[in-house]
């Protein structure tokens, strides 16, 4: 979420002055002198005229000027004195509404700054709102995000149903606790978790909160394995490629591990095992990989990354387990990459997490993460809460959560099965590759990837092409509404520019087409150039991290 800064003295003015002019009462004092004016131009009376128009702005400037006042006391308590003789008498203000909300709310205008003294009521605010919300881009054009903008329409309903249904109470709500469970076993079992050991896990508000938790886990583990060797804990690190999601920066800096993160170099866009050797030791807590880099959709290379921590073990002795952050591609390779081992079937992994709310399937926020077993969720972390009936156990960074994004996480696996998820999947990746391959052909592009891994790709500019950038192409597309981010890559392939695509359940092969017509078109114009554009077109969002 962005961080919102409360609106300034100057921005909260301008609005409201702005608001004031176009108040009620003011045009009504504007059209009387308007009109006074033009009864004395048909009598010629210039004089008349003349003062009805002073009167008309004198009018304005004050009330403009009190206006002010009020707001210069409001936001300061030091306006400019008073007039002198007449200190109007203090009287107990009816409501504790700042006049600013009132002048708001008597020209029409939506809430933004104060909460007016009388609402809109459901209706006018319901359809006030609604119209507003048309100016978001349309989720369907939206191909940089990878979460969910499209369900159908029983989801909808069930969703609707199960809002007012707190996650946490799973006394008061035991069945929306039991669909938890359920999606916890099935998706333990689609992971892999061997018949022996008893996988763990929980329902989050994403794949951030999962990473949080596992790497909170994997930092417990560790420091409990040092303390009974009787060495320091001061200094952990973690081990990642330098194109993780912004999720495990975060981890990193708030829990005060030491980021240990391995670049990117050449044609290594992302973690590789060769490097691994040189970046872990006693006090690397863990090294997390990715199935599905956000960068270009591509998996992170987790057998080799596994087999190489094996070769570690053998020769150093350190046991460093592997997280796999399968936000969007533990919901992907189970049905279309069946052959892939990269989940607990890999003995090196000890926990993995995804977003439900991308290949899941489902609206934002749900995400999940799941323990190999017990012996990898130190209890220390977990919290035995009683009062609200029951003895709960729980590990969370939220409290409160609304129960129906797990509901529609189990509606999803109910109404789908397997063979559903296949087909989705399959067809998403179908469209990604179909996309890929039809933009190669347009001439000046090159893929990054193919859309073979995750249904997403990654495509550059050639370098022969220096009259115009992906941020050029891509702000082309956003004419049209089509949201294709432009990025560059992490350290230390900053020099690489890349336009992005994700395709997900909702993306057909009909719009497909339309997109490439539009990107051919626009191509098309933009190889026409007859010098570079000017470089102003740098995009704000350079560094996407969806
Ligand atoms: C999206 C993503 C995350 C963060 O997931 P949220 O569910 O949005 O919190 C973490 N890791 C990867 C690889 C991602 O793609």
């Amino acid at each position: 979420m962005g961080l919102v800064t409360k609106a300034g003295v100057e921005e909260v003015t301008r609005r409201i002055t702005r608001s004031a002019i176009g108040s009620a009462g003011f045009k009504e004092q504007l059209t009387e002198a308007v009109t006074q004016v033009a009864a004395a131009a048909s009598t010629r009376d210039v004089t008349t005229a003349v003062a009805s128009t002073g009167d008309a702005i004198s009018g304005g400037l004050t009330r403009a000027s009190d206006l002010g006042s009020a707001l210069s006391d409001r936001l300061f308590g030091t306006s400019r004195p008073a007039p002198a003789a007449t200190p109007a008498p203090k009287e107990a203000p009816e409501r504790n509404v700042p006049q600013e909300a009132l002048v708001e709310e008597m020209s029409g205008r939506a809430p933004t700054f104060f909460l007016h003294a009388e609402g809109l009521g459901h209706e006018t605010a319901y359809n006030m709102i609604n119209s507003e919300l048309l100016l978001d881009g349309s989720a369907r054009l939206n191909l940089a995000t990878f979460c969910t903008t499209s369900m159908p329409a029983y989801a909808d309903k069930l969703m609707a149903e199960t809002a007012d249904k707190n996650m946490i109470d799973k006394d008061e709500y035991p069945q929306t606790a039991e669909m938890e469970n359920r999606c916890v076993n099935i998706i333990s079992n689609l992971w892999n978790s061997p018949a022996g050991e008893d996988a763990i896990g929980c329902s989050t508000t994403g794949s951030s909160e999962a990473v949080m938790l596992a790497g909170l886990a994997m930092k417990w583990r560790w420091r409990a394995k040092m303390r009974a060797a009787g060495k320091p804990t001061d200094r952990p690190n973690l081990v990642t490629g330098a194109n993780v999601q912004v999720c495990w920066d975060k981890f990193m800096r708030y829990w005060d591990i030491e980021e240990r993160i391995v670049p990117l170099e050449g044609d290594k866009l992302c973690l590789t095992a060769d490097r691994l050797k040189d970046y872990v030791d006693e006090n690397t807590i863990g090294v997390a990989t990715v199935l599905g880099s956000t960068f270009d959709g591509r998996y992170e290379p987790f057998t080799e990354i596994a087999a190489e921590l094996d070769r570690i073990q053998e020769e150093t002795g350190l046991d460093i387990p592997l997280h796999i952050d399968a936000a969007s591609g533990g919901f992907v390779a189970p049905f279309i990459q069946p052959e892939l081992v990269w989940d607990f079937r890999l003995p090196r992994v000890c926990s993995i997490n995804a977003s439900g709310h991308k290949y899941g399937l489902v609206y934002p926020g749900v995400g999940w993460a799941i323990w190999r077993s017990a012996e990898y969720l130190p209890e220390e972390l977990i919290f035995h809460v009683n009062y609200l009936g029951g003895d709960m156990p729980t590990f969370s960074l939220n409290f409160s959560r609304p129960g129906s994004e797990v509901v529609a996480q189990y509606f999803m696996f109910a109404s789908l099965g397997f063979d559903g998820y296949t087909k989705v999947q399959q067809h998403s990746s179908h469209v990604a590759q179909y996309l890929a391959s039809e933009i190669e052909k347009i001439g000046p592009y090159e893929l990054i990837t193919r859309g073979d891994d995750l249904p997403v790709f990654a495509f550059k500019l050639k370098d022969s092409v220096t009259n115009y950038t992906v941020f050029d192409v891509s702000e082309r597309l956003r004419e049209r509404g089509w949201q294709v981010p432009a990025y560059t890559y992490p350290a230390n392939r900053e020099d690489l520019a890349v336009l992005r695509i994700v395709v997900r359940a909702g993306m057909t092969h009909d719009m497909a087409d339309l997109l490439l017509a539009d990107l051919r078109r626009h191509t098309a114009k933009l190889e026409c150039l007859s010098g570079p554009l000017p470089s102003s077109i740098e995009s704000d969002d350079q560094i996407f991290a969806h």
